[in-house]
């Protein structure tokens, strides 16, 4: 496995660089990056990512092989500038859990290009509030696909852009830690996402915990619709069963209508670890690579 020592060295020197992006970044956000801490471990214990994973972060099928102690990090993705991300940080506010937003630029402008009304109070807010900012792409296109499949620097240009107008909406450099693709898609054929972001040495982060809420949108007669308690129901079933791990939400209104319903019965739940408890995407990442 000789091209791996490449990527090594290039993960080693974005440590690096993280790190001095931490120090300079320290007093603005107190609890940010963890990555040393959790990648010196890590690689000392391992080696070399483990079979399938180039990058360091969360994958679906991670619960398998990692015991999340019954911890489990909410994050949201798709948010809008809206009443409905409000509502969000109210909820999650009233009961102190800490969440990542995953955010598409997109969503954050207008027709053109200038940042919508709310943009820069609920980004703010996301921040002031304790919970992380992570990028979904700027377009929400599927990584693995064309336009980026076969164009090199296609996915890097727009990780770029993305991270651009978070820094513009709010008026100062954010370092972004986690990245989710679009559709969860982050092999692509030739590693391009993956290869991106070991170089910006941030970390892929999927989920664990599929809520399927996305699902309540469907149209009635749709067998693949789910009302509102099937969703509740086979999240918590799921995290039960996987002892915690990241959950997969949307900031869509149905899953707003359901949210303190949703948490509220995540946070009762017990299998015979004991009861699940909130915590946040940085402890699951130090919980899967600590050796
Ligand atoms: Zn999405």
């Amino acid at each position: 496995m000789g091209f791996l020592g490449p990527r090594l060295v290039a993960a080693s020197l974005s440590l690096l660089i993280g790190l001095g992006l931490i120090a300079a970044e320290e007093s603005r956000y107190a609890p940010l990056p963890l990555r040393l801490e959790i990648l010196k471990p890590w690689e000392k214990a391992r080696g070399r990512p483990p079979p399938g994973e180039i990058v360091a972060g969360i994958y679906e099928r991670d619960w398998r092989r990692s015991d999340f102690q019954n911890k489990v990090a909410i994050t949201i993705d798709d948010s809008l500038p809206n009443r409905y991300l409000a509502q969000a940080l109210d909820i999650l506010g009233r009961r102190g859990i800490k969440a990542v937003f995953f955010i598409i630029g997109s969503n954050f402008v207008d027709a053109e290009g200038k940042p919508m009304p709310r943009a820069k109070e609920l980004l703010d807010r996301i921040v002031a509030e304790g919970h992380l900012i992570g990028s979904h792409s700027y377009w929400h296109r599927r990584m693995d696909e064309e336009p980026y499949r076969d164009r090199p620097g296609a996915i890097a240009a727009e990780l770029d852009r993305n991270e651009a107008l978070v820094d513009k909406i709010l008026g100062y450099h954010y370092p972004i830690l986690y990245f989710r693709p679009p559709n969860g898609a982050h092999s692509t054929p030739r590693y391009e996402l993956d290869r991106a972001l070991l170089k910006r040495g941030q970390y892929l982060a999927d989920w664990t915990i599929t809520s399927f809420d996305w699902n309540m949108r469907l149209k009635p007669g749709n067998p693949e619709r789910l009302g509102p308690s099937k969703v509740i129901a086979r999240t918590v079933k799921q995290a039960r069963e996987e002892s915690g791990g990241v959950v997969l939400l949307h900031c869509f209104p149905d899953t707003l209508a359901i949210l303190e319903r949703l948490l509220d019965a995540l946070a009762g739940a017990r299998n015979a670890k004991g009861v699940l408890e909130f915590s946040t995407l940085d402890e699951i990442m130090r919980l899967k690579y600590s050796p």
